[in-house]
């Protein structure tokens, strides 16, 4: 299969809609990541997602609707606390949880009692939403495990050969993925980190909790793709916290074969004073969410070894981005 990669017009909608409406795969673009698209009420366009990314089968996928989607078509439990955070936040980088309805494939919650849904804001994204105009499953369009793609490239190179078109909405601004937040009780419970923090979630509906999965006693996990190593660079990988910034120095000077460092850009002189190549991650936490990606991809490039140190600021967008690069990244204390 040859794999295009086409700006975004009223002639690639339509032949997008045909792919999606015959059971096939799009890659699109959204304000966040990539995501690999098909139809999410058809049994085997879900299966063929989980097939062509390789994704495990208990982790479920995210329905994408256009602003004007009339969502009581696939919820009807829908609390005054996350009208809310609609009206507030969507379209955006916040996916909502509610009961599920049982009106999409049953592939898409993965055997859950739940549905995810996501109003994305990027203009490529929601163009293609309303073309269809049904809901559209779509996961980070990258392989299972790899990192997620924030650029046409990025999808490419991952899929090239696997499915027919790829849509080029650009380089994405949020460069990590929705937040998850749990809206079916009684206050709502952040289950992936994002752009979307759950302080803003708490100023908007007053309270917002975190969740953190307590496996030991025996607790069906309620977001399995939390439990997964995901996002990850094809070069060894070793994570170090800030403070130990002198030790991933010398680490750096014994290492064999070609090594970089992934860090803040307050840091990047220690490094690259020492001739060691850097991938710098800017200086604020959205420039951190929004280069993380394209550098680990670019480390799988340019080296052998990638060391990551940990920016100082661990609140905020960087809990989102903490959340990644813990992932993808092995730390040096389970190294040694
Ligand atoms: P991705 O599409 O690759 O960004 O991954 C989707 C994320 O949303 C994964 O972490 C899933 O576990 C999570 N997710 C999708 N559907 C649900 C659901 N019904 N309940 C909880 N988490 C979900
Ligand atoms: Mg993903």
């Amino acid at each position: 299969m040859q794999t295009e990669i086409k700006q975004i017009t009223p002639q690639t909608l339509a032949e997008a809609k045909h792919i999606i409406l015959t059971g096939g795969v799009v890659a699109i673009p959204t304000e966040t990541v990539y995501g690999l698209g098909g139809n999410a009420f058809d049994d085997e366009a879900v299966r063929r997602i989980f097939e062509v990314k390789g994704r495990p089968n208990d982790n479920p996928l995210i329905a994408h609707v256009h602003s004007d989607y009339d969502l009581s078509k696939i919820i009807d439990r829908d609390p005054p606390y996350a009208q809310k955070l609609r009206e507030t936040f969507l379209p955006g980088p916040l996916t909502l949880v509610y009961p599920s309805t049982g009106k999409v494939s049953p592939y898409v919650s993965c055997g859950l009692n739940t549905l995810a849904v996501r109003i994305p804001s990027h203009t490529g994204a929601q163009a293609f939403l309303k073309e269809i105009d049904i809901p559209i499953v779509a996961p980070s369009a990258n392989l299972s495990k790899h990192v997620s793609p924030t650029s046409a490239q990025h999808v490419y190179d991952d899929f090239a050969g696997k499915i027919p078109l790829i849509l080029d909405g650009g380089v994405c601004v949020g460069g990590i993925e929705s937040t998850v937040c749990d809206v079916t009780g009684d206050v709502p419970v952040v289950l992936r980190p994002g752009l979307i923090t759950r302080e803003m979630i708490a100023a908007v509906v007053g309270s917002c909790e975190e969740y953190v999965p307590d496996l030991k006693k025996g607790e069906k996990v309620k977001s399995p793709g939390v439990l997964y190593k995901h996002y990850s660079p094809r070069c060894k990988t070793v994570l170090y916290a800030c403070e130990r910034t002198a030790e991933a120095l010398e680490f750096c000077r014994k290492a064999e074969g070609k090594v970089a460092v992934l860090c803040e850009e307050k840091i990047v002189e220690a490094f690259s004073k020492a001739g060691v190549a850097v991938l710098s991650l800017g200086d604020t936490e959205t420039e951190m969410a929004n280069r993380l990606y394209d550098l680990l991809r670019e480390a799988e490039r340019i080296c052998d070894t990638l060391i990551a140190i940990e920016p100082q600021k661990k609140d905020g967008v960087m809990v989102g981005v903490l959340n990644r690069l813990r992932k993808a990244c092995v730390s040096v204390d389970i190294l040694h």
